[in-house]
């Protein structure tokens, strides 16, 4: 298993003084210690083996937890990893597998709202990205504005807006 922090910390619940520096530079957060510990409890239980979590974030209701490996196994049979997560951690849970296709990626994340298209900008002579969606939808956005941008720049390393037309 690949958690955010190292698996010594995951295990023992402390943070060793590499984790810790990650932690204060800002490279790490709270949830990334969190739902580390909170997978590594389940490791055995659940077979989180091949899991790999590279980030979560806190995005105020709900928990956000990007994935490298396969969605499924962070969901589990009938959400039952899923649900265990959310419950260890307090909020909702949604499970972000990391690919290629950004698209994808995006509307996991903002379901149930679709997304028109996403186009690739020039902000300030840097490159970003605009995902396009129905001015009508953003009240049925399941989380704020801010929240969703900051979990699209983390899963393309780049800055993401939300455009609404
Ligand atoms: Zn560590």
């Amino acid at each position: 298993m690949k958690t955010p922090v190292c698996e010594i910390d995951a295990k023992s619940g402390f943070l060793c003084p590499a984790c810790q520096d990650r932690l204060s530079r800002g490279e790490l957060t709270e949830a990334d210690v969190e739902v580390s510990r909170i997978l590594h409890k389940y490791l055995e239980q659940f077979s989180l083996g091949a899991v790999e979590v590279g980030k979560a974030i806190d995005c105020g209701k709900t928990l956000v937890i990007l994935t490298e490996s396969d969605a499924g196994l962070l969901i589990g049979r009938g959400g039952k990893v899923a649900s265990v997560i959310a419950k260890d951690y307090g909020k909702p849970v949604k499970i972000i597998q990391r690919t290629a296709d950004l698209r994808k990626m995006v509307e996991e994340l903002i379901l149930p709202v679709r997304v028109l298209g996403i186009n690739e900008v020039f902000k300030g002579g840097e490159k970003a990205w605009r995902v396009r969606i129905k001015r009508s939808d953003a009240l049925r956005l399941p989380m704020q504005l801010s929240s969703i941008e900051k979990v699209l720049a983390q899963l393309t390393d780049q800055k993401t807006t939300i455009a609404f037309e």
